[in-house]
């Protein structure tokens, strides 16, 4: 596996990759990889020739008091995994590579981008837009693969890679989690063996509202259901609990098909996201 930190070097890596009509896949992440991020990189290695996966843990998409600074790096043990699975390329620009001196042009993300995590963290979405813009002119993949964990940040990358004609698919990849139902999460790491074990409330929690729902359970009172058992649960706070369409995100006061359960909560200083389909 090549490990390119230069971007004149990367074109040149991906053109070779690309030689006789091969298809590239870009799994872009910000490292500290689990089983999660390696499901992405197995279905790209099922739909691809080869498999590019780029860490950079992107400071735009970080809020001013958020864990930008504590994120967890390890990128040596992360290229380890990557090699294993047969990862062509780590492509692993530093933040003087991807934002030089004087960078000043974003990507905004409108109405999707407004709601759930977009209203709890003001700026994120357009951080992680401009950033994946910039990732897919670097190395140009044929396919792009993103985890449904991030339910809206997959909606609004597939509208993305639609609204500025990208010409690449964009597939989303199922939830990894644990045997306890926690989705999978590089900030996991951030919970003391007590948070993680009152951390298997939230799921608990989704699966059963959306169980609710899907049977006929009024809405409103299925949601506040689940924030009870969240914060019982031993969580601290709920950013919100909500059903959405599943494609547009609109917030759906009654059931109607396709539609998501969409979260996020805090247990101590540690946010969590989760969503689960219902019916
Ligand atoms: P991150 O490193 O957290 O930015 O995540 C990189 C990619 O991995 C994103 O597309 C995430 O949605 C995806 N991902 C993270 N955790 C999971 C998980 N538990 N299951 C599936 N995909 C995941």
């Amino acid at each position: 596996m090549q490990i390119i930190r230069d971007i004149a070097m990367l074109h040149r890596a991906v053109t070779a990759l690309k030689a006789d009509g091969k298809a590239v896949a870009l799994v872009p992440t910000m490292g500290a990889l689990h089983d999660g991020h390696l499901s992405l990189v197995r279905m790209g290695k099922r739909v691809a020739d080869h498999v590019v996966v780029s860490i950079f843990v992107n400071p735009t998409q970080f809020g001013p008091n958020e864990d930008f600074a504590a994120y967890p790096r390890d990128e040596a043990r992360d290229a380890a995994l990557l090699a294993q699975e047969g990862v062509s390329l780590l492509w692993a620009p530093d933040v003087a590579t991807m934002y030089p001196a004087g960078h000043g042009t974003h990507v905004e993300v409108a109405e999707l981008g407004a709601d759930y995590c977009g209203a709890a963290r003001p700026g994120h979405f357009d951080g992680v837009a401009t950033v994946v813009a910039k990732l897919f002119n670097q190395v140009r993949p044929d396919i792009a693969i993103f985890g449904e964990k991030d339910w809206q940040q997959l909606a609004i990358i597939r509208r993305m890679a639609r609204d500025l004609d990208f010409g690449l698919d964009i597939l989303g990849a199922p939830i990894a989690r644990d045997a306890d139902g926690l989705a999978l999460s590089s900030r996991n790491a951030y919970l003391s063996p007590e948070q993680r074990a009152a951390a298997t409330a939230f799921p608990a929690a989704l699966k059963a509202a959306a169980a609710a729902i899907a049977g006929g359970a009024d809405v409103a009172q299925s949601l506040a259901a689940a924030e009870a058992a969240i914060l019982a649960g031993g969580f601290d706070s709920i950013d919100y609990v909500a059903l959405a369409d599943a494609a547009s995100l609109e917030r759906l006061p009654a059931f109607r098909a396709p539609a998501r359960l969409l979260a996020a909560a805090r247990i101590g200083k540690t946010r969590l996201i989760d969503n689960h389909p219902v019916g």
